[in-house]
């Protein structure tokens, strides 16, 4: 087992980050320049985002499909901001079994094109509305800059496309979309978010608009958590998907699409790491307690794991998730080093000392807290321990996030926070594409979002100093 040491986080942040994903064993580089290869580890988190998504989808009527990785070429330029916005990433099959394809075939970079044409056939009347669907799978977009989990040219996702009546009923779907992604961030990833709409030209290319849900990472820099698209009739017409309304009139189909994907990996790395490695939310921890049995001679150690399987026999049923380090070839501080790199919310320390009390010593990977606790109940104290700190990180990333961000009126002050320590500056913009333009030429600072939930307020441009009537929140970002 090789050694790996983690950079610190003050030292240089980058390196930081691909240390730990090493330390962690969560990924690793592909033959091909830009894949990733996703270990057990960090596979095991991406199974527990899944889990949890998935029934939120389930609890809110969607259901899962699957189709093909292969979409014919021509129906990426059936619409025409879609393939702007796709063509120059898109890999493309142009030999199969032994000879040239007639027509080239593109791997998915997303399925709105394949699924609209299939939606032609699927929605003749308003009875077949709404369709809610969502497939898992992968998808190849080819990025010239990637880095593990952030940015990757095939990466993991769900992507939802459903088809309704009506502007408001899409529009309805696409803002619930985006409360589950919410809630997902917040409630298991500990990761507070904001919910606003994208600029256009941050918008989804094909989409009437798009919102977003965005975080802020442990560098001060913002991070796209979850999109959410309304694409009003833009797919139906360009796929003549139309339906026959209840009065008899034939209209075309409303859409909203919407997507999360294995860069939440990353974020969950960045809100939550520290410089002894990776820290992983109790509620997507595999392994969320570890034991670690403490002796020296022989006879104590008989004695320690005989009360080790006592004190654990409940955790299954109480669905704690839970390994008993008895590796005798590793010291104890070896031992605890290792799991902390690999996350694990909590440990469990015992030792020979501890059985005269009938006590274990709880050791939190959060904050590094130590404190005795009674083998008795030890599950419910485990239970409520895990949830202290799973609502613990949630608190550290808010007010992290708080801390980091600044209202700004002035542009030179602006510049100069963002190079100092990055963070979410809220400013007033006019609405111009120019002036958005114009910030990120002079800072690489872009429009995160328009907040949905914040007040509206009179104001002047940063930029330009034109009336604006509300605060947007710029940031640079991952
Ligand atoms: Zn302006």
């Amino acid at each position: 087992m090789a050694e790996s040491k983690i950079t610190k986080r003050s030292e240089d942040y980058s390196r930081w980050y691909t240390d730990v994903i090493a330390a962690a064993e969560l990924a690793d580089y592909a033959p091909v320049k830009g894949c990733m290869i996703i270990r057990p580890n960090g596979y095991a988190i991406w199974e527990k985002m899944q889990q949890a998504l998935d029934r939120m989808f389930k609890e809110t009527g969607h259901q899962n499909a699957y189709f093909p990785l292969f979409i014919p070429e021509s129906f990426l330029q059936k619409e025409a901001e879609h393939v702007q916005g796709f063509a120059p990433e898109v890999a493309v099959v142009t030999h199969a079994g032994g000879s040239k394809l007639d027509e080239p075939l593109i791997i998915r970079p997303t399925s709105e094109t394949i699924i609209w044409n299939t939606y032609r056939n699927w929605i003749q009347s308003y009875r077949d509305l709404p369709l809610l669907l969502n497939q898992w799978c992968n998808v190849v977009r080819w990025e010239m800059r990637t880095r593990l989990f952030l940015r990757t040219t095939e990466f993991l996702w769900q992507e939802g496309h459903t088809a309704h009546a009506t502007y408001e009923d899409a529009e309805e779907e696409a803002l619930r979309i985006l409360g589950i992604y919410r809630r997902f961030s917040e409630d298991y990833i500990a990761l507070p978010v904001i919910e606003g709409l994208k600029t256009e030209t941050e918008k989804f290319a094909g989409a009437h608009h798009t919102y977003s849900i965005e975080a802020m990472m442990g560098d001060g820099k913002a991070l796209q958590a979850g999109t959410s698209h309304h694409l009003g009739q833009n797919f139906a017409k360009a796929f003549d998907v139309t339906f026959q309304t209840e009065k008899g009139n034939r209209e075309y189909v409303y859409a909203t699409s919407w997507g999360l994907t294995t860069r939440m990996i990353g974020a969950l790395v960045m809100a939550h790491g520290d410089d002894n490695g990776i820290v992983i939310p109790p509620r997507l921890a595999t392994t969320q307690v570890v034991v670690v049995p403490i002796f020296r001679k022989p006879e104590e150690r008989e004695r320690v794991i005989q009360a080790v399987e006592n004190f654990t026999a409940p955790f299954s049923g109480a669905g704690i998730g839970f390994k008993i380090d008895v590796r005798d070839q590793y010291s104890p501080g070896w031992k605890f080093n290792d799991w902390e790199k690999r996350g694990v919310p909590l440990r469990i320390e015992v030792g020979p000392k501890d059985l005269e009390k009938n006590q274990v010593v709880l050791a939190r990977r959060d904050n590094g807290q130590k404190s005795p606790a009674s083998q008795e109940d030890l599950a419910q104290t485990v239970l409520n321990t895990l949830e202290t700190i799973q609502k613990s990180l949630f608190e550290r990333a808010r007010d992290f996030r708080d801390k980091h961000s600044y209202r700004i009126d002035d542009y030179s002050k602006f510049n100069e926070i963002l190079d100092r320590e990055g963070g979410f500056l809220w400013s007033h913009w006019c609405g111009s594409g120019e002036c958005e333009e114009r910030v990120k030429d002079d800072t690489k600072a872009t429009i995160r979002n328009i907040p949905m939930h914040s007040e509206a307020e009179e104001g002047k441009c940063i930029k330009c100093g034109s009336r604006s009537e509300r605060r947007v929140i710029f940031a640079r970002a991952y």
